[in-house]
């Protein structure tokens, strides 16, 4: 991490953060200009970045290290869906007026905490200050056996779509934080929601069980709809979804009583930071098991089929074309 003396503020980078990067030897205490990256033979290094800015993707008013957690688990969520192991990330920080010290250090401890958590270390970064909004980007690294990775491109006609745990329950979370609805007479089902939408749980010990099993995978950060659509760009293919087979919650379901938020809105809501993966049929078996062993729901939620686009099937078998300007109902 270059460190820039501009301010006593920034002496304090070495307090808070050098810490951070004692559990990877290769970082060199932050005190050399760059880490180094060791594999193992017959690995590939899965590289992705991730950044939030106040403002735009958390609340100015935020816990710093519930900021932190969750901008180092949305980058961990696509090493997931890549089927990679995490090593360690790299850090860039934009500090504001608004982030002062207590803020700095509340956020590294945020960092300490995920890091013993996801056994992942710090290897690096920049910190500047900004007249601007505070901004924060993490670049993730993680190892998978060589030639592994979960591609976004190998979707074929034919095969079953699933997803992971529970879809909607973090857009929901996000209507309650913005105050577009109330669950006055069921605080736990509101905090539940609140959570899974500030605190994600990246995918990673599915996303490594998915090496060999998915032919296509992607974490769920701007909607179910619009990620699979990725898929079905990257492999050449459609998909069909029935609304009726997502996985929702208890808590999503009664709070969808009183919400503004249908089935479809849960389904194009972004930030779950579940995997939606595609796998041909006969490995169904497979799946159930695996589901079962890991204690996670994998529900199977629609197929690949020739063409292109997403097409959600409604309850009553209407089908609503989604594309990146929104749906189309034929
Ligand atoms: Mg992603």
């Amino acid at each position: 991490m270059t460190r820039r003396r501009r301010c006593g503020e920034f002496e304090g980078i070495a307090r808070y953060f050098a810490p951070l990067a004692r559990a990877y030897p290769f970082a060199f205490g932050l005190r050399d200009d760059a880490a180094l990256l060791r594999l193992r033979a017959g690995e590939d290094a899965v590289v992705t970045s991730d950044a939030m800015v106040a403002g735009v993707h958390f609340f100015p008013d935020d816990a710093p290290d519930l900021v932190a957690a969750k901008l180092l688990r949305t980058n961990l969520s696509d090493l997931a869906a890549k089927g990679a192991r995490p090593i360690g990330y790299q850090l860039v920080t934009a500090w504001s007026a608004q982030t002062g010290e207590d803020w700095m250090a509340a956020f590294a401890r945020g960092l300490a905490g995920e890091q013993r958590r996801y056994a992942v270390a710090l290897m690096g970064g920049d910190t500047v200050a900004t007249p601007g909004p505070a901004s924060f980007a993490i670049t993730a690294i993680g190892r998978v056996r060589r030639g592994a990775m979960i591609r976004r491109s190998g979707a074929r006609a034919g095969q079953d779509i699933y997803v992971s745990g529970h879809i909607g329950d973090a857009h929901l979370g996000l209507l309650l934080r913005r105050g577009d609805f109330r669950l006055e007479r069921d605080k736990v089902s509101a905090r539940y929601l609140l959570r899974r939408h500030q605190l994600p749980e990246p995918r990673l010990v599915l996303g490594r069980a998915l090496v060999g099993l998915a032919s296509a995978a992607v974490d769920v950060s701007d909607g179910l709809l619009a990620d699979l659509g990725h898929i079905c760009e990257a492999s050449g293919v459609g998909a069909r979804v029935e609304l009726m087979a997502l996985p929702i919650s208890r808590q999503a379901l009664r709070a969808m009583a009183l919400a503004p938020a249908t089935r479809l809105a849960l389904a194009s809501g972004g930030d779950d930071y579940e995997i939606c993966f595609t796998a041909p049929r006969a490995v169904r078996e497979r799946i159930v098991r695996l589901s079962a062993r890991l204690g996670l729901p994998l529900t199977r939620i629609g197929a690949v089929i020739r063409g292109t686009g997403v097409e959600a099937i409604g309850a009553d078998g209407s089908a609503i074309r989604v594309d990146q300007t929104g749906y189309r109902h034929f």
